[in-house]
């Protein structure tokens, strides 16, 4: 595997990053998780677009352009001969001394690594998840807003662990005030009553690409979409529930907390939301 890194392209085995690398010591840095269908960097320029907002938050120049960051996604892909994957895009603050100032850090670093991607298996998108609420709460977006896709996933990961223990792939995270903010690397959506909700990122939802294009389809579809507060209870009592995430795309949820969600099966409005996104996969993106 060929791994873009600070502007060379080398092999896996010498994509090295140093142990004063603040990414690795204090988790100061950004990333994107991308796409590749059939040759198509799906929302390339959406990802991007969110990195550049990210950089900006932490107040981190990015060391390239976007189209010096199209070129070099794009390239990583061809040189791994990948038509299909997924893309990991990193940028830290570089090396530096042990003490937090990233003023002391000389330069960014920035690595991209396209590889195979591990899908929920397709049974769950044939007959749904099972996911719970776990006890860990979202960070508060006073205190880092979950807007920004940093590399600090230390609260999602506890998330993850919860929702492992409770035997769930998913889980649903509360924010700070118990209203509904995300899944630990998903975001979420009810439908009810014909209408499609979804938390904001005020409440601690991470802004999504997948999640915008659902926006995109509701509308072309000429379905009803909101950004709305959700409790527990909404979700318990919703006609439909699904998960967006790049890696996961659409995928039906059926029950929360041992909760049956509608039928208890994927519903109308999920299926042709997952069937209008297949569709698009290929065709809203950059071409390699
Ligand atoms: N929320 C979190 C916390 C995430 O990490 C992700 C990405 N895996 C998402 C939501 C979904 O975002 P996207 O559609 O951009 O992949």
């Amino acid at each position: 595997m060929i791994v873009y890194l600070d502007g060379k392209y080398v092999d896996a085995a010498d994509a090295k990053v140093s142990v004063f690398d603040h990414g690795l010591l204090y988790g100061d840095g950004i990333f994107e998780g991308i796409r590749l269908y059939e040759g198509n960097v799906f929302r390339l320029v959406e990802h991007l677009e969110r990195l550049e907002y990210s950089a900006k938050a932490i107040l981190l120049d990015l060391p390239l352009t976007r189209a010096q960051l199209i070129e070099a996604t794009c390239e990583t892909c061809r040189r791994n001969n990948l038509r299909d994957g997924y893309i990991r895009l990193v940028v830290t603050r570089g090396v530096g001394d042990l003490g937090l100032a990233p003023w002391l850090c000389a330069k960014p670093s920035l690595f991209i690594i396209a590889s195979t991607i591990q899908l929920y298996p397709k049974e769950y998108y044939d007959n749904g998840l099972a996911i719970v609420t776990v006890p860990t709460r979202r960070i508060n977006a006073a205190a880092l807003p979950p807007t920004i896709k940093s590399l600090n996933y230390l609260n999602n990961i506890l998330g993850k662990i919860e929702a492992r223990q409770a035997g769930a792939l998913e889980a649903i995270m509360l924010n700070d005030q118990g209203y509904v903010a995300e899944c630990t690397a998903d975001n979420v959506f009810i439908v009810h009553k014909g209408t499609i909700y979804t938390p904001s990122a005020a409440q601690g939802a991470l802004k999504g690409i997948t999640r915008d294009t659902i926006f995109d389809i509701a509308r072309t579809l000429g379905l009803p979409i909101a950004e709305q507060n959700l409790t527990r209870y909404d979700v318990w009592c919703a006609d439909e529930c699904f998960l967006t995430g790049s890696g996961a795309e659409v995928i039906p949820v059926v029950k929360l907390d041992g909760r049956v969600i509608g039928q208890g099966k994927p519903g109308p409005v999920t299926h042709r939301l997952l069937a209008e996104f297949r569709q698009r996969v290929t065709r809203e993106g950059v071409r390699l």
